[in-house]
């Protein structure tokens, strides 16, 4: 696709990236756009994006939530090519390397309870340090440990270095470097033997080949200790890009309060995947000052420069906006069969009716979403009911007999705009109208409200044998 090379720490290698949501909820708008730019990524340079489910948090993991994710991920249309990989079937392989490190003394067994490291972290918050894990447990050469007591599980931690920094370029950020210092011997396995959360994702990043590791920024923090254990097993590192937040316009971060957070609520409120996928890639991207532009041009693109370091802020009116340009561009069959269940579910009444694909064509320029293309199509497929009131006020006495001569030349005149528009610009002179006079009661007749598109157009839709059915009781 480019002839450019990886922004890589191991640039020979191909590109690998990932997206590895944990199953606790649904696909969510961060979540969906740090897929896309992972999925993207992959694309750039011709190589894998592979789906990693993290479900080792059994509590709050669901089955629902996977499908909600596989779901999401299947509508924007991002294909994984690897996967998914499941944490929970991957235990083995996290206790083999346990079992390694032990071996290796890059863990170690620590029997400390509960109780005595938070009476540790006690101790160091009063002493104004930071408070951590004070290495009793840690061996080091010439250093006798404690005796093991009797009937406690150990928790298997990792043998973090003491001294000197841990840095890395992050490929958003720039560069950050924390002192290892500020850092724990970090649980790796709990006392039953389970693997914990860092660990599983330092495994399968390594195991997976993974050389791009793109994600929220609220995973910062995780780095550096991922880089540490990486380092510990002699892995290759991958190049890190952690991307901002998105936050509501009113700069808190994303919520339900601001709308829909979940990207599956979105088909069910009319928008289309390519206006969603060409919404996310701005979000804390930008290509000079293109807006609108197709996943092939985005992958062509997206090479993880002008990543923004700030927050984005999602912006309903501009994501409408942007479904408003594809539903114009889209086929009218293919918004057809999205818009009819919605109508049926409406009562719509297809029989004698005008074409649906035709209908959407003269609708769908004035729409934000495919649900509002359903709602205005309504008129020509329900029996209209206008307010008796309104019907009142538009036709009078003197409208009476311009209707009669309309609906008289109806049966004869070519039925297409091109005719009908002229027609009605007779009735009007014959009867010293204008032509408000006559469209507000027929709109009013033919669809049971005011506000149409032109009415040359409607007439046309509806055709010859509606438009006379309808008006007929309105003739004395
Ligand atoms: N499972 C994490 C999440 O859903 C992502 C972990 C990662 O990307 O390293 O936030």
């Amino acid at each position: 696709m480019t002839a450019s090379t990886p922004a890589s720490t191991a640039s020979s290698k191909p590109v690998r990236t990932r997206f590895a949501p944990s199953p606790t909820g649904y696909l969510h708008l961060g979540g969906a756009r740090t897929a896309l730019f992972s999925w993207a990524y992959a694309r750039h340079f011709g190589g894998t994006f592979v789906l990693r489910i993290e479900d080792t948090d059994l509590e709050r993991s669901t089955p629902e939530a996977v499908q909600a994710i596989v779901d999401g991920m299947q509508w924007l249309g991002l294909q994984h090519d690897e996967g998914p990989f499941y944490q929970m079937r991957r235990m083995d392989r996290y206790r083999e390397v346990i079992g390694q490190m032990l071996q290796a003394g890059t863990a170690y067994h620590c029997y400390s309870s509960p109780e005595e490291v938070e009476a540790m972290r006690e101790r160091m918050r009063a002493a104004g340090e930071k408070p951590r894990y004070d290495g009793t447990w840690r061996p080091e050469p010439g250093k006798a440990l404690p005796p093991v007591p009797a009937d406690r599980k150990p928790v298997v931690r990792f043998k973090n270095p003491l001294d000197g920094d841990v840095s890395w370029d992050d490929v958003v950020k720039g560069n950050i470097t924390i002192s290892n210092r500020e850092m724990d011997d970090l649980v790796i396995a709990r006392p039953d033997g389970t693997p914990t959360y860092n660990f599983c994702v330092v495994v399968d990043d390594w195991d997976m080949g993974i050389t791009h590791v793109i994600r929220g920024d609220d995973h910062v923090n995780n780095t550096p200790r991922q880089i540490n254990i990486l380092k510990a097993l002699g892995a290759t590192l991958p190049l890190y890009g952690h991307v901002p937040m998105i936050l509501g316009a009113d700069g808190e971060k994303l919520s339900k309060r601001h709308g829909a957070v979940s990207v599956m609520d979105y088909p069910a409120q009319g928008y289309l995947p390519e206006a969603m996928l060409n919404y996310l890639a701005r979000l804390g991207w930008s290509h000079g000052d293109e807006e609108i532009f197709s996943m092939e041009q985005f992958c062509s693109w997206f090479d993880l420069d002008h990543l923004s370091k700030s927050p984005a802020q999602f912006n309903p009116e501009k994501l409408a906006w942007i479904n408003n340009h594809y539903i114009k561009l889209a086929d009218n069959a293919r918004l057809a069969a999205m818009v009819k269940p919605l109508m049926e579910q409406d009562g719509a009444d297809f029989s004698n009716a005008p074409d649906l694909p035709k209908v959407i064509g003269l609708l769908k320029e004035r729409v934000n979403t495919v649900n509002e293309i359903a709602t205005a199509a309504m008129l020509f497929y329900r029996r209209p009911a206008p307010d008796a009131a309104l019907l009142t006020q538009h036709f009078t006495d003197a409208v009476k007999p311009a209707l009669a001569d309309f609906a008289a030349r109806c049966a004869t005149v070519e039925w297409n705009k091109e005719s009908l528009s002229p027609m009605i610009k007779e009735v009007l002179a014959a009867h010293q109208l204008k032509m408000p006079q006559i469209a507000m009661p027929l709109r009013l007749m033919l669809t049971g409200q005011l506000q149409t598109p032109a009415i040359d157009a409607v007439l046309e839709l509806l055709g010859r044998e509606a438009v006379i059915a309808r008006l007929q009781p309105y003739l004395a």
